[in-house]
């Protein structure tokens, strides 16, 4: 599915886009707690209401442009490249490693071995998926990064302008975020197992500029160590994303590609199973826009600075054990070390 199919296919279910972004801006004012409950309730009213920060409407903009790029990555190999990739991997379950390889490699393509959302899913992922959307664009895209799961149905439960999640569409996306990757083609482990995984404020700083968090502490250092040392054409393009951002991120490009499973997770870990949960981020160079998520960041002086540090290690890389395509931009933090597969 193309970008225009799937942004009209959005605005079909209700989805605008652009103005609702300027309903967070007037909402959320520090100290202005959304108003009391309305409807009725399936979980625990939130007392007091979730956290959230101003929106700033430049950020906002920068970041509505990069979730669109995430989810339009243009990167291919070079013949030179995967001649180059020449590595051993063992016990890929029913893959031969050419297979795996090919898979990686062509990630945005359709296997005949890949797995699809069944039927009744496949219904229900447009309505869950603007949902979300629509919470993203109250919330703004900054706060979306960080709210969990529970804040996530406050919102909806209590603003009309998304509205309450149906049976189905919860039922959908605990069934996605408890569903065996592995059956998939997605081989890393489960980082963030509670669906409702919280992040504090005080725990994350945000990056002035960007739109994004980082978690204190490594994750933070390493960033402002890079930064330093690469110059300041250096940006952060992604940082902490919890599980429900990646869900939005995950079902989005599930949807586009019209409920591929695996080819959605050859391009974003599955929610729970993303580093970007525990302190991983993506860099880019300033001014690149869409392409700081494809081969050209590789080419870019920034990148050639960042790899000759010495100190940087990418998570994604060509050859990798997760089923992923290769991320040159992927920062890896996170000593949560995916245990049982080879680190090539
Ligand atoms: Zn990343």
């Amino acid at each position: 599915m193309n970008k225009r199919k799937f942004l009209q296919a959005l605005v079909a279910t209700g989805v605008t886009s652009g103005g609702v972004i300027l309903v967070a801006q007037r909402l959320l004012r520090p100290g202005s707690p959304p108003a009391p409950a309305i409807g009725t309730a399936t979980v625990p009213a939130f007392d007091p209401a979730p956290e959230l920060v101003v929106s700033n409407p430049q950020e906002e903009f920068e970041l509505v442009m990069l979730q669109e790029n995430e989810l339009h990555p243009g990167f291919k190999h070079s013949e030179r490249e995967k001649q180059q990739s020449e590595v051993v991997i063992e016990q890929l379950p029913n893959e031969t490693l050419d297979e795996y390889l090919e898979k990686i490699r062509n990630f945005d393509a359709d296997f005949k071995t890949d797995i699809f959302l069944n039927e009744t899913n496949q219904k229900v992922l447009l309505p869950t998926l603007a949902r979300l959307d629509r919470v993203q664009n109250f919330v703004g895209h900054a706060n979306f990064n960080l709210i969990g799961f529970e804040e996530t149905l406050y919102f909806a439960r209590n603003y009309t302008e998304i509205g309450k999640f149906e049976a189905a569409e919860l039922a959908f996306i605990e069934e996605i975020f408890n569903a065996d990757a592995k059956s998939y083609g997605f081989f890393g482990e489960k980082i963030t197992p509670e669906l409702n995984n919280r992040v504090n404020q005080k725990d994350v700083q945000k990056i002035a500029g960007s739109g994004h968090y980082l978690i204190k502490g490594e994750s933070l250092t390493h960033y402002q160590q890079i930064k330093k040392d690469v110059g300041d054409e250096l940006t952060l393009t992604s940082g902490i994303r919890n599980n429900i951002k990646q869900m939005h991120l995950f079902l989005a490009k599930a949807f586009q590609s019209d409920g591929n499973l695996s080819r959605a997770s050859r391009s974003l870990a599955p929610p729970g199973h993303s580093f970007h949960g525990v302190g991983d981020f993506d860099v880019g160079k300033i001014g690149m826009g869409e392409s700081n998520f494809t081969a050209d960041f590789s080419q870019t002086p920034e990148y050639q600075r960042l790899i000759r540090l010495g100190y940087v290690d990418i998570r994604y890389t060509d050859t990798n054990t997760f089923g992923v395509r290769y991320e040159p931009w992927h920062i890896k933090v996170s000593e949560h070390e995916d245990c049982c597969h080879n680190h090539v």
